[in-house]
């Protein structure tokens, strides 16, 4: 009973999460199709890519990040400090 409530919890979160994405991405208009950083294909068909990448929007507009620069970005400040 407790194991199911918390695979519910579990179950919701991630779907919020797509949907946090999908209004972010009805938002702006001009959203990029493509990794702002390394030109990797984002495609909103594959709804793994909704979990993974990340809208940064900017005052310099809407920035996508793939989960590999998101890796790179991270390891990079992790040197830094
Ligand atoms: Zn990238």
């Amino acid at each position: 009973m407790r194991r199911k409530i918390k695979r519910d919890a579990v179950k919701r979160k991630r779907k919020e999460r797509r949907n946090h994405m999908k209004n972010a991405l009805r938002q702006f208009e001009s959203t990029p199709t493509s990794c702002s950083l390394c030109s990797e294909n984002f495609t909103v068909a594959d709804k793994s890519n909704l979990d993974t990448w990340k809208i940064i929007s900017s005052p310099a507009g809407v920035l996508m990040c793939c989960p590999a620069c998101q890796e790179r970005h991270r390891a990079h400040l992790e040197q830094v400090s």
